[in-house]
C-alpha cells in the first residue's frame, strides 16, 4: 500500500496560506487542497436559502440538501462544485467570508466535512491549508505549520486581493472583519484555529512570497525526503 505525504498549514485569515500553500505544491507535485472553499461552499449553500448561518436550527437541514465535490482544472487549482454548479468565483465574494466562519463553528458541520478532507489524504500525496489541519483533520501530517502575519500585513494583502477583483471595500473595513473572524474562528469549541504543538510556526509579515515559500520549502525538506 502506497502511504502518502501529508503537509497541515494551519494559521488566521490572510496569513497567505493559500498563496503559499499552492506555490508549495507546484514545487513539490502534491495536490493543493484549500479547505476553507469547503466550509465557504457550505455557506454559500446556507446564505442562498435565506438561512441564518449562525443558527444551527437554521444550518442543519440544509446538510441533508447539500451535494459536495472538488475537482481540479487543467491547471490544478481546486474548484468546488456544489450540487452540480460550479461555485468557485461565488465563494470567494466577501460576505461569504463571514458565512464560512459562522456555519464552521457548528459542530455538526465539520463533522459533515471531516471525512471529505481526510478520504482526500488518503488517496494523494497533500498540502492542506485550514484552521484545524494539523490538530484534527491530520494530526499525523509530517509537517505542520502554524503561518502567521501582522493584522496590518493581512488586511493589506486582503484588500489588495479584493481590489483586484473589483470589490471596493475599506481597508479599516476589512480589518476590523478580519479580527471579528479570528476571534470567532479561536474562541468557538468546536475545531478552534489554534497552533498544534508540534507545529512549526512562521511569520512572514516581514518576507516576500518568495522568500515565505523558500522558509516553507526548507521545513519541509527537513522532515520529509522528497
Ligand atoms: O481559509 P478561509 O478564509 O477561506 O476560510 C473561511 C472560514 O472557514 C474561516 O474563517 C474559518 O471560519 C472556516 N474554516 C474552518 N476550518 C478550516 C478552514 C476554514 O473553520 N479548516
Amino acid at each position: 500500500m502506497t502511504t502518502f505525504h501529508s503537509i497541515a498549514i494551519d494559521g488566521p485569515s490572510g496569513a497567505g496560506k493559500s498563496t503559499m500553500a499552492k506555490a508549495l505544491a507546484k514545487r513539490l507535485g502534491f495536490l493543493y487542497v484549500d479547505t476553507g472553499a469547503i466550509y465557504r461552499t457550505v455557506g454559500l449553500y446556507v446564505a442562498r436559502q435565506g438561512r441564518d448561518c449562525s443558527k444551527p436550527a437554521e444550518v442543519l437541514p440544509c446538510l441533508d440538501e447539500i451535494h459536495l465535490s472538488l475537482t481540479y482544472g487543467e491547471d490544478g487549482l481546486q474548484h468546488m462544485i456544489l450540487n452540480g454548479e460550479d461555485v468557485t468565483a461565488a465563494i470567494r465574494e466577501n460576505e461569504v467570508s463571514r458565512y464560512a466562519s459562522q456555519v464552521s463553528a457548528i459542530p455538526e458541520v465539520r463533522t459533515f466535512l471531516l471525512e471529505m478532507q481526510r478520504d482526500l489524504a488518503r488517496r494523494h500525496h497533500v498540502i492542506m491549508d485550514g484552521r484545524d489541519i494539523g490538530t484534527v483533520v491530520l494530526p499525523q501530517a509530517e509537517v505542520k505549520i502554524f503561518l502567521t502575519a501582522s493584522v496590518e500585513q493581512r488586511a493589506l494583502r486582503r484588500h489588495r486581493e479584493l481590489l483586484q477583483k473589483g470589490e471596493t471595500i475599506s481597508l479599516e473595513t476589512i480589518r476590523e472583519e478580519l479580527i471579528q473572524r479570528d476571534e470567532r474562528d479561536s474562541s468557538r469549541a468546536a475545531a478552534p484555529l489554534k497552533k498544534a504543538e508540534d507545529a512549526v510556526e512562521l511569520d512572514t509579515s516581514a518576507l516576500t512570497l518568495e522568500e515565505s515559500v523558500e522558509a516553507l520549502l526548507t521545513i519541509v525538506k527537513e522532515r520529509i525526503s522528497i
